[in-house]
């Protein structure tokens, strides 16, 4: 059999493997792939794709030789050849489930991704949350209360290992553009930034610990203001708290 004998057969495995082929056209083409063992590859091949579109992250590239076959039906190169071809139900229903698979696998992708991201968040939240309970267990950190307007909470600050962690209840939401900045305040009351904070404000939050460069011992206080997203070199915004310690 010459490869032309293949082609009418050929041209409808795609539509055959999503199951999309015209009744019509269904019993020739089984008919010939009894027969036909590269029309069995041809159509396990196109099987291969379609399944790996669907269950695999990252997607499948299709190897080079199926890309090219792919290549050939694309409209324009089938107009040159071809200008009277019909495009047919089947072959509408295997674009249209081409473009729905690959549609379905950015989703997925993008459902992945968002799903790491919220992990991360809670990861480093149940991290803040045993440093605190740690903290707790030491008889040597010392407990600061913060009761100003809406905000409560506890500085938990250990001296002896240099180490403090802040829990907040009850801070305002603030927009996009602005964060909430952390600062060590020295004896001559110049200011270190420690870092910065955009907490969920309907949960109580624990701050990673506020030790990783920063001497405690050099500081008599913390506090906290509102800044432009990214932060401040000195605190421009509204001041939160201060603690003196
Ligand atoms: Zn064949």
């Amino acid at each position: 059999m010459t490869y032309y004998e293949h082609v009418p057969f050929r041209e409808n495995i795609p539509a055959y493997a999503l199951g999309a082929l015209d009744a019509e056209d269904v019993a020739p083409l089984e008919a010939h792939l009894q027969i036909c063992a590269s029309c069995r590859d041809e159509l396990a091949a196109y099987r291969a794709t379609s399944d790996s579109l669907l269950m695999a992250l990252p997607p499948q590239q299709p190897s080079a030789a199926l890309r090219r076959r792919l290549q050939r039906r694309l409209p324009n190169a089938q107009k040159a050849a071809r200008p009277h071809l019909k495009w047919s139900f089947g072959r509408v229903a295997v674009g249209l489930a081409i473009v729905l698979l690959l549609t379905l696998n950015v989703f997925s992708i993008l459902q992945v991704r968002a799903l790491q991201s919220q992990q991360a968040q809670l990861t480093d939240q149940i991290q803040n949350g045993q440093m605190a309970l740690a903290m707790l267990s030491y008889p040597n950190t010392q407990s600061f209360p913060i009761k100003e307007e809406s905000v409560t909470g506890s500085l938990l600050l250990d001296k002896e290992y240099n180490n403090a962690v802040l829990i907040l209840r009850g801070l305002p939401s603030i927009p996009e553009d602005q964060t909430y900045q952390i600062w060590l305040i020295a004896p001559n009351e110049e200011r270190t930034s420690a870092g910065l904070l955009r907490p969920q404000t309907d949960l109580p939050f624990i701050s990673e610990p506020i030790y990783s460069t920063h001497d405690l011992a050099n500081f008599v206080g913390i506090g906290m203001t509102i800044e432009p997203a990214g932060g401040s070199d000195h605190p421009t915004g509204l001041q939160i708290f201060r603690i003196d310690f």
